[in-house]
């Protein structure tokens, strides 16, 4: 077995600057070794750097994307790992801080070859360049794009929405990766898991032990970065829907079923109309032939629900589409994923044709 790294505090300290957890609460660092489960939470990178040396080299160690409420640190797993702990769940969770997308190579069943996951570095580092303002993390298997986001408070009425933008983030890392012909090599993981946890740079990756004499690697920040950037990609994915009130501008007080809702901002009825595509009323919901099927067909099989309003994302059950989602449809996606499909363009050139041509002034 590899003998025990050190960890360099000063790397840690330059993660934990990035994840910006403190302002909204607290830490989760998870310790897993396939058998055993640790769970702490911290507040400070010191006590954490000690708190989980001791396990590195011979369990994986990881740090929960989102701020944990600050309570969580009043429990017995208070700046220490605990045994047995069970951890935050999805509903615990009150701050959004960051979009993270976890890339990986296709090769799942085995610990990356260097080819392998130097590709997935190399993917990271594209999607950086096109967007300013993330940070690469080598997870030692694959990559991890940590993008900052302005801190979004969780509420149960910005909940699905948040999620559906998670979707679109992990829509367009697919589509980014289709563009870049790597869809054979790199697969990318579901982003929304509130609770997901991810390495913590400096921390080896020990998993699969052994196995076809892999060296341990160690999981670590690939890129400089500037934490005053907030990344333009992930922030421009939060803000197409952002409800005003959620900034604390509460002079417009809007809800589902005000027709005001969609004004500067774009909906898939606005984007259906612009393009011509007649939608009509079916129990409450409006359907009608899908625009962007690979093949001619009448079937009604493209539907909205005009009352989910900004938070809409429109389905379609005919199986002309490629891939069928777990969720039963084909098809789903959100009117800048329409626009894309329809218009062959990336997120950003969409987002462009949303605001020329088809939001509401
Ligand atoms: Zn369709």
């Amino acid at each position: 077995m590899k003998k025990k790294d050190k960890l360099d505090e000063e790397q840690i300290q330059l993660f934990w600057k990035l994840a910006d957890i403190e302002k909204y609460g607290c830490a989760e660092v998870k310790i897993l070794n396939g058998k055993d489960a640790y769970v702490g939470y911290f507040r400070d990178p010191e006590t954490l750097t000690k708190a989980i040396s001791h396990f590195n080299g011979t369990h994986n160690i990881y740090f929960g994307r989102s701020p944990r409420p600050l309570s969580f640190m009043d429990t017995e797993a208070g700046n220490k790992m605990i045994l047995g702990h069970s951890g935050a769940k999805n509903t615990d969770i009150e701050w959004l801080t960051s979009f993270v997308m976890d890339i990986d190579p296709t090769s799942a069943e085995r610990p990356s070859t260097d080819e392998e996951y130097q590709t997935a570095i190399g993917f990271a580092k594209k999607i950086q360049e096109a967007h300013k303002g993330s940070a690469i993390i080598g997870s030692g298997n694959g990559a991890y794009i940590w993008m900052p986001i302005q801190p979004i408070r969780i509420s149960d009425k910005n909940r699905e929405r948040l999620n559906n933008q998670l979707n679109v983030f992990e829509t367009w890392g697919r589509s980014f990766l289709k563009e870049s012909h790597l869809e054979d090599k790199l697969r990318i993981d579901k982003t929304q898991d509130w609770v997901r946890v991810y390495r913590i740079p400096e921390t080896l990756n020990v998993k699969r032990q052994g196995e076809n004499d892999r060296v341990y690697r160690k999981c670590e920040i690939f890129s400089p970065y500037d934490f005053h950037v907030v990344d333009g990609l992930a922030q421009e994915i939060v803000s197409i829907q952002f409800d005003e009130e959620e900034r604390g501008n509460s002079q417009q007080k809007k809800t589902a079923h005000n027709p005001s809702i969609n004004q500067q901002r774009v909906s898939i009825e606005d984007v259906c109309r612009y393009y011509g595509f007649e939608l009509k009323p079916y129990g409450g919901k409006l359907r009608g032939v899908c625009p962007i099927h690979p093949g001619a067909t009448n079937e009604l099989s493209f539907m909205i629900d005009p009352e989910k309003g900004q938070d809409g994302m429109f389905y379609c059950h005919s199986s002309e589409h490629e891939h069928r989602p777990k969720d039963g449809y084909y098809k789903t996606g959100s009117p800048i994923q329409l626009i894309m499909t329809k218009e062959k363009v990336s997120w950003s050139e969409a987002l462009k044709v949303a605001r020329e041509h088809i939001m509401r002034k």
